[in-house]
This record gives structure tokens, sequence and C-alpha cells, in this order.
């Protein structure tokens, strides 16, 4: 029998088992409270000793992984915030397929209608923060993993497959320093190939081949502060950089339509200045957040604001890029791609289609390292960081599937 049919005949037999097992992981895992925030917000979750917390799920993925004899790596920058990277395979074919998954989470915020640490099941969807971002689809991957291991088919498998649990996805410090996908590929401890990232949602139906860079720009308006009673003796930089947020506002974006990505992005989302009603305000400043497609470098989109400060007659203006990534995009015709569109046609009548995204994920990273990245994963986009998140069961049984077929046909 061939290696895929063995799968399927596997999977069909053993729905129900597989079922209890991935609901038993993700209720496990939504049990550790591995909330990441920037460290300004820390001491808001007083239970957390230092952001992310990460080796409370990584401890359930390591006792997995050892009880299956699935050989894996940890890598930490930092004691408690590690990566487990397991590998199956026998690595000698030079093809690489990572899947990774992150373990942190973001707070659960308001609204709930069930405690969000403790899964609930209901009509065939698991409720709880993290089911969907991102702990369902790491269960399902690691599932994957281990059935892979338990039908032997790891050893038919000439390249090498890296099921991932990471660090440190859902907030980023100032300094910048991550503990996750960036640090792995900063320090070159992993070498993939190509990689699918299953958190974008989409029910399976969107496959991430694009996504827009981003940039964060603050510019401050800098007058002169004066008494409130007169002034004709200062410079009001709230006046300023209303003209300037005017000009912003009216700018239009030289570039080019990108098939997949469309057109670039701009929020202004943050304004603030002045101190008192009888002081004239010396400085104000604003946060916007491009979002770029192919083709606008951050150069053109620093040209482009420079211009319109030209046309605010007085004062100046301080331009500060806070961070900055660029675009990128893989071609939807790429092997990976089409193997994940065959096997989800066959295999699930599911068709999913190239697309791109304006946020950034894990495939950002990776592909502008030069590995072929892309998004594809089981849940609902819209359930993301929202109250009562939640993802269907049978959705993590299929990707675990998938994940096994995806395998077969890239690296046996
Ligand atoms: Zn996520």
């Amino acid at each position: 029998m061939n290696l895929k049919a063995q799968l399927l005949e596997y999977f069909s037999a053993n729905q129900s088992q597989i079922r209890t097992q991935v609901i038993s992981l993700v209720t496990e895992m939504v049990r550790q409270k591995t909330i990441n925030v920037v460290s300004d917000k820390l001491p808001e979750f007083p239970f957390l000793k230092f952001r992310g917390e990460e080796y409370r799920v990584a401890d359930i993925i390591k006792r997995e992984l050892e009880n299956s004899g699935i050989d894996y790596k940890i890598f930490a920058r930092m004691e408690g915030r590690p990566n487990v990277i397991s590998k199956l395979g026998q690595g000698r074919s030079g093809q690489c397929l990572l899947m990774p998954a992150h373990m942190d989470i973001v707070p659960a915020g308001e609204g709930w209608d069930t405690d969000p640490f403790e899964v609930v099941e209901k009509d065939g969807k698991l409720f709880g923060r993290g089911t969907l971002d991102n702990k369902g689809p790491l269960a399902s991957i690691l599932i994957a993993a281990q059935v892979l291991k338990k039908l032997g088919i790891d050893q038919e498998l000439s390249g090498e497959l890296m099921i991932a649990a990471l660090s440190d996805e859902e907030a980023e410090d100032p300094d910048g320093i991550n503990y996750g996908i960036g640090y792995l590929v900063e320090e070159k401890l992993i070498n993939p190939t190509m990689s699918v990232v299953p958190d974008i949602g989409g029910d399976m139906l969107e496959i991430d081949v694009a996504e827009k860079g981003r940039t964060v720009i603050r510019i401050t308006a800098i007058g002169k502060q004066a008494h409130g009673a007169t002034p004709e003796k200062g410079v009001n930089a709230v006046y300023m950089m209303a003209k300037l947020v005017t000009e912003i506002e009216k700018m239009k974006f030289r570039y080019e339509v990108h098939p997949v990505l469309g057109h670039p992005t701009l929020n202004l989302g943050e304004i603030h200045g002045g101190v008192a009603s009888n002081i004239v305000p010396g400085t104000c400043y604003i946060y916007i957040d491009i979002r770029a497609v192919p083709g606008q470098t951050e150069k053109i989109l620093l040209d482009q604001l420079q211009e319109c400060i030209t046309k605010v007659p007085v004062g100046d203006f301080k331009v500060e890029v806070l961070s900055s990534n660029q675009p990128h995009a893989i071609s939807p015709k790429v092997e990976l791609v089409r193997k994940i569109q065959e096997n989800a046609k066959e295999y699930l009548n599911l068709e999913p289609q190239a697309i791109g995204q304006g946020g950034g994920t894990y495939a950002k990273t990776l592909c502008l390292n030069g590995i072929d990245a892309v998004g594809w994963g089981p849940g609902d986009g819209d359930a993301f960081h929202v109250a009562n998140e939640y993802i269907e069961i049978k959705q993590l049984i299929d990707f675990a599937l998938m994940t096994c077929l995806l395998a077969v046909d890239l690296l046996a």
C-alpha cells in the first residue's frame, strides 16, 4: 500500500481516538496562561514572572514527543522561553519542510461567555483563548508527527520534516529582541527550504503567499512653547500638525498595484499634543502605520512624507522610523502551493486560493530570509484575538491529515 493510502486508512480507522487526543491536548495547552505582552504591560498580569512563559506549553510538547520516540532539539535565547524543534525523516534529500506554530497567546480580554482558559466543547467547536491562535493548530501538527512516526513513514522520508513549537510571536518589546522565529533565523539554528505556517485562519481555503511590508513612523511637530495669553509669541505645534495631517490624508502613494496584495494602506493611529489650555503647545506627534506593497521601499515612503512636510509653512518636523519590514511575495505556482491545493481538493474537497494579506506572520520572517513560506491552516480568520475564540475540531483533524500528506508529497 502506498504511503498516502496508508495515512488515509489510518485517519479513517482512528477518527474518534484522534478526536479525543486533539481535544485533550488543546485543553491541556489552553490551561497554560502563556500570555505574551510587552514588558510595560507585564504588571497587569501578576501571575506571570516573565513574558510568555512558553515553557509551560513546551513541557507538554516535549512529553508528547518523548512518548512517541520523536527526536527534538531545544533552542532558547532565554531560559523559560524555549523553541522545540522536532525532526522526522532521513534529512538526505536536502528538502526540509518547517511547520511552526507558536505557544504564546494574547491576553483573554473581555466579553467571554465561558472561562477563556478552560476549553469548552460545543457544536463541534473548542472555545478558549489560544484554541485557534495557535494551540489548536499546534496540537494538529504534533498529532501529524506522531502518526507519521507510529506508521514508520518517517523512515520513508528522504527529506526532513520539522514540527516546531515556538515562543514569542504575539508581542515585541521596543528593544526588538525576539525569542522565537527571529532568534532561530538570526542565529541560523534552523535551515528549512520551505515552510507552511498554520496561523492565518481562512478555514484552509486561503494560502497566504504574500504579505505587505509594515513601517511604523512617528512624526513630531516642533513648534515653540509660549504663554496661552500671548499665542503670537509661540509657534503652535498642534496647528502645524493639523496642516501636516491634512497633507498626509491627501497624499497619493507612488506604487504599482500588486496582483495579490493590491494597494498599500496608511493608518494615522495616534495623535498627541499639548499640556494645558493656557500653554501654546511646543510639540505634537503622530504615529502612522504604512502597509507597503513590493516596490515601495522605505526611502520612497519617507520621500513622500517629506514632500508633505515641505507643504507646511512654519516650524520643524522630526521623522522617526520606529520599525520597518519589507513586503514579500512568492509565486502561487511553486510546488508547495500546488501540493497544498491538490491534497485539499482531492481529500477534503476544498479549493484553497492564493491570497495576500496586510499583517505579518512567521511567513514574512522566513520569506525575507530566502525560505519559501506560506500561511495555510485551520480556523476562522475572524476569531483571532477576540472573545470566544474557537476552532472546529474536524478542521484540526483534517489539518493533521493534510500535514502528513504534504510531508509525503514533498519529502518522500
Ligand atoms: Zn498567531
